[in-house]
């Protein structure tokens, strides 16, 4: 009975460690994703980048604002915006460079507003 025990308990320090080697090893889903999206290309300005952007980052240009519509870039590229548009085209371009070099999405946004604020493209 109590070698059952000691046995139980060396299998349990066992799987604890090899879990623990195995969180070591595993990078973690950012880490992974952000490794993921550097072997793709973007696609050349048009109809192609914007299924790109849609399909590989829906979660991150839902957080950034276009600057021609002000609506947010994944709607541009659900219709909101024609495929050829200019602004969301860029700043879809932008948002994957910066989020793939590892820039925040906070970081992104703050730029954006700089750098593409919303109307800044029909002057
Ligand atoms: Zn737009």
């Amino acid at each position: 009975m109590k070698r059952i025990v000691i046995l139980g308990i060396v299998a349990l320090v066992l799987a604890g460690s090899g879990w623990g080697l195995y969180r070591v090893i595993q990078p973690d889903a950012h880490e992974q994703r952000l490794a993921h999206l550097r072997q793709l290309q973007i696609p050349a300005a048009g109809a192609a980048r914007f299924a790109f952007l849609k399909q590989e980052m829906p979660d991150i240009v839902g957080q950034i604002t276009c600057s021609c519509c002000a609506k947010k870039l994944i709607q541009c590229y659900n219709g909101a915006c024609p495929v050829n548009c200019g602004p969301c085209n860029e700043q879809g371009k932008k948002t994957y460079d910066m989020y793939v070099h590892g820039k925040s999405i906070a970081h992104i946004q703050a730029y954006m507003s700089k750098n593409h604020p919303v109307g800044a493209s029909r002057m």
